[in-house]
């Protein structure tokens, strides 16, 4: 990550087409359940940490990582954190 990317705080929207280039889908209506602190909330309601290469999805309540989603050239790559489960309701 070079210095200079500027970095923004928004919501799990913000990761929606990220992770549909993971998913093939739009995910952000899943309920993530954190592993950290138990909290079950959408996707869409996490805390996203966007830059231009990657999108760090993290609990509101805990703020622990659930996931992380890196671009890679034209490929996408999703590293787990503490995302415990994802429910569709
Ligand atoms: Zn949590």
């Amino acid at each position: 990550m070079r210095a200079e990317n500027a970095q923004s705080v928004v919501d799990g929207n913000a990761a929606a087409g990220l992770l549909w280039d993971v998913f093939g889908t739009d995910v952000t209506t899943l309920v993530g359940v954190c592993g950290g602190c138990g909290s079950a909330a959408p996707l869409a309601e996490a805390v996203v940490e966007l830059d231009e290469v990657a999108a760090i999805v993290r609990c509101r309540t805990c703020t622990h990582t659930l996931l992380t989603v890196l671009r890679q050239g034209d490929g996408v790559r999703l590293v787990l954190g503490m995302l415990g489960e994802l429910v569709r309701e």
